[in-house]
Formats: structure tokens, sequence, C-alpha cells
């Protein structure tokens, strides 16, 4: 499987060449300064590679992530020498898991001496642990979403992202906005609101086990880690936990919040597990959470839920429609435009005339590796082409991919008790009496180096998750 083909403008951004997202191949590996914004296979090319890990070795080099990735990547045995090599990483400070929402100074190693820019995780509503980088040098402030979520209500809290208070709505100048483009696509214009679909697919599980003992709930993901919200969302409904397998269960068991929810029993309704057995002799209902499929259907026909037989599909998008993106741009107004997605079953061209469709700002389009750099008309474009279909899935995950078994997580990994930011932050005014707030103080991060700038941060991290209500617009 080709994963990341799609990802045309990942790699080292061209203002600052020494640092490089969500790919580490080939010449990428000349980049110094290296961030990975989530677990997904379409955004880790290279990390299995012996080449990246004896780059990693090299003084000064680095690769940055929120810091519940490294909890990911260490159930993909691949990647960064395994659990152990990721564990050994992390100690040594060359693998550097950061908090999310909290700016800290990183060096860049350059030729001929280094620089430093300021770097700001920022919750990207995607998945467990995904986040936009923000970097800010004294010249240049760039915005890379990776895959992202995000509504405009999102960006509006994000303090990182305003100069002043946040009730002053002054937006920072960004220079370069690189952007998850995976829906770019008039077929993707709108997608229901994540609170409504997932409200409409309670209440069809309600029903479903109101009839009785042996009926059922079986969760399918679209990708190996993905919806991990709906979990506790289910908990919170139904107070029932969620079976999940042995390996499940021990990255599970290592986030904050999500532990509590997830069992490794199998007498309970609701299973993300692989085990047929624990189906014997039950009436299943199986909920699978994606998006594709809505693209796919006429506008007159689409519903947030699907539901055919013993199947309940939810739209639940992971990633921002197309009207959100242009939301965004016209939000940000940022100088230049990168879209880094390529969707299945469109050009560039079509990504350029979708989003030249929907946004207000006029901006610059950059799509750098295909060598197009303009600034968008409304006259260089031919807009109003019907929406077509996208192919494919929105992620290029291995959920059909069994889980390698892995050896027992003993107690002393016990610091890797990383935040987890499933959703973006809203505002305290208007969240405060629904969200929750757990800090898990305590871990031990005295064996990392003392590497100033990086284990020092990593040492001051407050592992802090907020669980945020549903959003009004983003869902989620
Ligand atoms: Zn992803
Ligand atoms: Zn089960």
């Amino acid at each position: 499987m080709d994963w990341g083909k799609n990802n045309v403008n990942a790699g080292p951004l061209p203002e600052m060449k020494e640092i490089c997202i969500d790919h580490f191949v080939g010449k990428d590996l000349e980049s110094t300064a290296f961030f990975l914004s989530h677990a997904h296979t379409d955004h880790t090319v290279g990390l299995e590679t012996e080449a990246f890990l004896e780059r990693l070795k090299e003084p000064g080099i680095k690769l940055y992530c929120q810091a519940i990735t490294p909890i990911l990547l260490g159930d993909f045995e691949r990647y960064l020498g395994g659990e152990a090599g990721i564990e050994k990483l992390v100690r040594c400070g060359k693998l550097v898991p950061l908090d999310a929402e909290k700016t800290v100074e990183i060096e860049i190693p350059a030729k001929p001496s280094s620089y430093f820019v300021e770097l700001t995780l920022l919750p990207a509503g995607h998945c467990p642990g995904s986040v936009m980088f923000l970097f800010e040098s004294g010249s240049k402030r760039i915005l890379h979403t990776g895959d992202c979520r995000i509504s405009v209500d999102d960006l509006k809290v994000m303090r990182h992202l305003h100069v002043g208070p946040l009730s002053s709505g002054h937006v920072k100048s960004i220079d370069h906005l690189f952007v998850d483009s995976t829906f770019c696509s008039k077929s993707a214009e709108v997608f229901p609101d994540r609170r409504i679909a997932f409200e409409e697919a309670i209440n069809y599980v309600r029903n479903h086990l109101k009839r009785g003992d042996k009926y059922y709930i079986k969760l399918k993901f679209a990708a190996r880690f993905a919806h991990e919200y709906i979990i506790q969302e289910l908990f919170k409904v139904f107070r029932h936990k969620v079976h999940v397998n042995k390996n499940r269960f021990m990255i599970y068991e290592q986030i904050p919040g999500l532990r509590d929810c997830v069992t490794l029993s199998p007498s309970t309704p609701f299973h993300l597990c692989d085990k047929t057995e624990c189906f014997c002799g039950k009436e299943t209902l199986t909920v699978r959470l994606s998006s594709m499929w809505y693209t796919k259907a006429q506008a007159e026909t689409r519903s947030p839920i699907m539901k055919k037989g013993s199947f309940l599909t939810v739209c639940y998008s992971m990633h921002s429609s197309l009207t959100e993106i242009a939301k965004m741009i016209d939000y940000l107004k940022p100088v230049a435009v990168t879209p880094v997605v390529k969707p299945n079953g469109c050009s560039m061209q079509e990504v350029q005339e979708a989003l030249i469709s929907l946004c207000g700002w006029r901006f610059e389009y950059e799509d750098y590796q295909s060598g197009k750099s303009h600034l968008i008309t409304e006259d260089s474009l031919s807009c109003d082409k019907s929406p077509r279909p996208l192919d494919g899935n929105e992620d290029a995950e291995e959920c059909c991919i069994s889980l390698p078994k892995r050896a027992k997580i003993d107690e002393s990994n016990s610091k890797w008790n990383y935040c987890f930011t499933p959703s973006p932050t809203k505002s305290a005014s208007s969240s405060r009496e629904n969200s929750q707030e757990i800090i898990a103080d305590g871990l031990d991060f005295s064996t990392l180096d003392n590497n100033p700038g990086t284990s020092k941060v990593v040492n001051n991290l407050k592992h802090t998750w907020r669980k945020q209500d549903f959003h009004e617009n983003h869902g989620f």
C-alpha cells in the first residue's frame, strides 16, 4: 500500500527547509527538525526506515509531536524501533513530545548557524494527539494544519492565533497556511454537525439495546485510532464500558480519561474488539463511523446517518469540509495557502477551483511540489464544476489489519500518561460548566536528557486534558 501518496505538499517547508512535516524519506532527510502531526500512516512515511533513525541520531536532529502520539506510534512495531525504541528516543530527547497550546522556543539546526522558532501545537480535532503546528520566527508565521476538523468557532478561541485578548478578534497575520485539503471538493462541501449525527445514532443504539440482553453494539472506526472520543461519550450516556482487545487496552489505559471507559471483559453490550466469539448468539448492530460514503451520496438523499439492515453508518468526518476550510481561510486571511492533500480522484486544479469558489479572501495559491504558485483571481479559474464523488478512504488507515502482538506494558511505563486533546478547545467562558479537566501530575521525566529547550519543556508539561462538550458547529 502506498501510504502518503496523496500528501503532495508534505515535507520541508519552502520558507524554512530545515523544518520537515509528516514526510521522512529521501531528500526530506536533509532537513534538521522533523514534525509529526499525528499517528496516521499517511503522515508517517519514512518513520519505519533505518535511514530516518540514523538521521535522528545525529547531533541536534529531533522529531517533535504532541505528547500522546508516541503512545499510539508504539502500537506500530515498525516505527522508530517499536515501543522500546520510541521510549528510548524520548528518554534521550530525540523524540520530543509536547503539550498542546503552549508555546516553546526550539532550536533549528542550520548552516552556517542555527536559528530559533517559537512553536505552538494547536488541537486539530482529527484524532487523539492530532495537532496543527504554528511556527513563528522573526520574519515568518506559518500554520500547518496536518489533518484537521476545525470550524471558525474553534479558531476564534485559540488564543495563540490572536494578538491581545480573544475578545478583540484580532487574528495574527499568517504568511503561509498549509491546510488539510482531504475534502477540498464540491462533493464534500458541507458535513452534518457531528453532534447531530451522534445524537441520531444514539437513538438507534438506545432502541437496539432496549430490546434485551442479547442485543449488542459493534463499533467500527475509520482508522485504528480515530473516534476514541465516542467511547467516552457512549460511556457517559449508557454507563457501559467498551470491550477492546488487549493491545488496544494497553494503549488506552495510558490515556487519562479513556482508560476508565474501556474493559477487557466481554460482558458489555459495546464492543470495539475483533473477537467473533463476543457476538455469538447476539443480535448485533454495527455502528460504523465514517464520512466518505456521505460524499458519494446524492445531495437530496444525504442524511447524517444511514441504516441498512444491521449496519448503521454515521457521518462523522475527521476532516474539515470544503466550507470549513474556506471559512478557515477567510478567518485567518493568510498571504499564501498550500493545500497539503490531493483528494482521492481529484486533481490539484480541482482543489484550487473548489477553494476559490467558496473563499471570500484572495490569497496566493502555492502548490510548490507541482510548481504552481500564483495569485488566485476569479478570472483565472473556471468554477461551477458539478460535484463528483471522491474515491477511496478519508485516511490511509489500517483498521483492517490485525494488531500485532506485543509484550505487556509494565507499571514503570506510567510516564506515558501524556495528554489527550481530542477536540479543539472551546472558550473557557462558554464551556467551563461542561468541561472536565484531568491533570496527571507526578509523572517521571527525570530520565530525559538536559537538552535546553526540549527536556526542560517536557519536564514542565502540565498533563492536562480538557474534555469538551459538543461544539455547536463543529460537533465532537
Ligand atoms: Zn489522519
Ligand atoms: Zn468484544
